[in-house]
């Protein structure tokens, strides 16, 4: 099978399990993606990620299927915020499947927050993408960003309480924090109720998927703000994950 035939069926067979089938200018995105990503790897290390099932299933696959039932809302407009990014997702992925939102993508590496500017200028999607170089404890504490997001996400970046403590205080009244996982065990579902207590959240939904192709099992768990999450959230740098909230 040639280079062609064989991309063409890694990417149908991703868009079977989503149940949406993406435009021809969202495929051409994704294509550019791949492409820029192994580009800035030869400069600076990103990704193992990049190539065939790696990039269609580890991280465009990946990042998407919890968002399987929105897909084909595609007016749907949200505001998003990827928190500790990398290069690029989940949330560019998001941000490419789904044209109406807005997307902030954080992380604190310069390194990696520069790489992503240049991909998103050439992706032409400056205007609803924005990139920030700063530690999410940070942001967090920013009016500019603080109860803004109707969806708050992040995938490898810390263990759940720490990620909840990240998240939590970016949520607007009815946003849903994100929190990408590959196992989840009772132990730490039970760290994330504690964490959950003085941060007012709640979980309101676990979802599990099995990757193709050899690539896991995830979970995905999706926490509400039952109140305004308080003032002192999240702690200074470092503090969320030194001590995470779970005594
Ligand atoms: N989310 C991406 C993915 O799944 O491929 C990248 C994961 S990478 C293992 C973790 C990233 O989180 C690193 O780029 C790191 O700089 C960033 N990060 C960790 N803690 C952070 C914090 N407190 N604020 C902002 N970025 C953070």
């Amino acid at each position: 099978m040639d280079q062609k035939s064989n991309f063409e069926k890694q990417e149908d067979r991703i868009w079977e399990y989503l149940k949406w089938y993406p435009s021809m200018q969202q495929v051409e995105q994704l294509k550019s993606l791949q492409f820029l990503l192994k580009e800035s790897n030869k400069q600076v290390n990103l990704t193992r990620l990049i190539e065939g099932n790696d990039f269609w299933v580890s991280q465009i696959l990946d990042s998407l299927w919890p968002f399987k039932n929105d897909l084909n809302n595609q007016n749907k407009s949200l505001n998003i915020i990827d928190v500790g990014t990398g290069c690029g997702f989940p949330g560019l992925a998001l941000a490419i499947a789904m044209p109406n939102s807005s997307t902030t993508l954080v992380d604190s590496t310069s390194k990696k927050t520069t790489v992503l500017k240049e991909i998103i200028e050439k992706l032409n999607l400056m205007s609803r993408v924005h990139i920030r170089t700063e530690r999410i404890e940070l942001t967090g504490q920013n009016r500019q960003f603080r109860h803004k997001y109707d969806i708050a996400l992040a995938r490898a970046v810390a263990k759940a309480p720490t990620l909840a403590e990240y998240l939590i205080p970016l949520l607007n009244s009815t946003g849903k924090a994100v929190l990408y996982k590959g196992k989840w065990c009772k132990e730490e579902h039970n760290e994330l109720t504690k964490a959950l207590i003085p941060l007012k959240g709640q979980i309101e939904e676990i979802r599990k998927f099995q990757l193709p192709k050899s690539r896991g099992l995830r979970n995905v768990i999706f926490v509400s703000a039952s109140e305004k999450c308080p003032d002192q959230y999240p702690r200074s740098i470092g503090v969320p994950v030194k001590n995470p909230l779970i005594s």
